[in-house]
């Protein structure tokens, strides 16, 4: 069986089951269903969640995939007692619905490859989306420039990207030729999580199936268990052949945003540069008088549309919070804040991570 380790469990975690019923074991969730999850790391490969749990729990505390679990083990079933503190949680508003409620894509994910393709004009607001949205989760993007084999010179493109990318590692990549797969595989770790966001049709699967070095990509089909229940899934979290981990997540076509911990002003430090310069501190550059960043672009130190794009985002988190229970909201906002500081400060040891 695999280690623990090499499945990402790490002091983080264990000082957290430690505090634990010493009965209880971790488990990592590969795969989540309606009432069945599918378990690494312990004997047993079905996990159920406890009564109590089942209860108790809100939407978004639910074990996904890349979730670490306490559970009492077994022969064929573990019951799941207790979800341990996500170190990080891709975040989105439920898509289509106006509650806005949160909806974790994907747990204890550390690096998250941000794919665009060479053969599509660059959207660079979508690009800035979803940094911010990955920044927020606590985990460290890499942009991935995919399909370079279908341009004649992605230099132009690659340009357009580190211009609204600051600091964010850029990379090639041709999942059908395989240039620039090594440096993608530069990013994996026995015990490291990552997982490809991005648009549909960018080459996220046949990126991922590069790295998982097969053909075919199983997508999301629990075995039936015993009983004949059948569930299934769209994502789940798959061990690579030279270590390091997956999470395979569909296309995330509809991110939204829901709580900024300062992802915003990591994704736009050029705009949080001149943000320090304005006269009021909570200044929202949309007409403030001595507002430095309305005036760098009026000099023509600052496009437009940057801040046009920041604003944007800051409208929508806003209206995200206004729609939720506010006390919830500066919870979810202190809770963010913790996990940006840990991997900002992680980021900082990792060389691979370093921006
Ligand atoms: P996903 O929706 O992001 O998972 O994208 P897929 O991996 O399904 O790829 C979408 C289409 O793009 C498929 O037809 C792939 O064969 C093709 N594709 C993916 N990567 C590349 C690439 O690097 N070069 C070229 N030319 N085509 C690619
Ligand atoms: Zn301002």
């Amino acid at each position: 069986m695999t280690s623990l380790a090499s499945l990402g469990f790490d002091e983080f975690f264990a000082a957290q089951l430690r505090r634990l019923d010493p009965a209880w074991v971790p488990a990592r969730i590969a795969s989540e269903g309606r009432n069945t999850f599918r378990l690494l790391g312990c004997r047993a490969e079905i996990g159920e969640l406890t009564g109590r749990l089942r209860r108790s729990l809100a939407p978004e505390e639910r074990p996904v995939c890349g979730d670490w679990v306490a559970v009492a083990d077994g022969e064929e079933r573990a019951v799941i007692h207790h979800v341990l503190d996500r170190r990080t949680a891709l975040v989105r508003r439920a898509p289509g619905r106006e509650d806005a409620r949160p909806q974790v894509l994907a747990a204890n994910v550390d690096v998250f490859f941000v794919v665009t393709s060479a053969n599509q004009d660059l959207n660079e607001r979508r690009l800035e989306r979803y940094l911010a949205a990955v920044w927020n989760s606590g985990a460290s993007p890499v942009i991935v420039l995919n399909k370079v084999d279908l341009v004649k010179d992605p230099a132009p493109l690659l340009g357009a990207i580190e211009r609204v990318a600051l600091g964010v590692p850029v990379l090639q990549a041709s999942a059908k030729s395989g240039v620039g797969l090594e440096a993608l595989r530069g990013y994996l770790a026995p015990g490291r999580t990552v997982a490809f966001v991005g648009s549909s049709g960018v080459g996220k699967s046949s990126l991922a199936n590069r790295l998982l070095g097969r053909e075919v990509q199983q997508v999301g089909e629990l075995r039936a268990d015993e009983r004949g229940r059948h569930t299934t899934t769209a994502r789940q979290l798959m061990e690579l052949p030279h270590g390091g981990l997956l999470i395979d997540t569909p296309g995330l076509r509809e991110l939204g945003l829901i709580d900024d911990a300062g992802g915003l002003d990591v994704s736009f430090p050029d705009v949080a540069a001149f943000a320090e310069q304005c006269r009021f501190r909570d200044c929202r550059h949309a007409g403030e008088p001595g507002c430095a960043v309305v005036e760098a672009v009026e000099r023509g130190e600052l496009a437009p549309e940057r801040l046009a794009s920041y604003r944007k985002l800051v409208e929508e988190l806003e209206a995200a919070e206004r729609r939720r229970d506010p006390a919830e909201a500066a919870k979810a906002r202190q809770r963010w804040k913790v996990i940006h500081k840990g991997l900002r400060a992680r980021a900082k040891i990792d060389p691979k991570l370093k921006r």
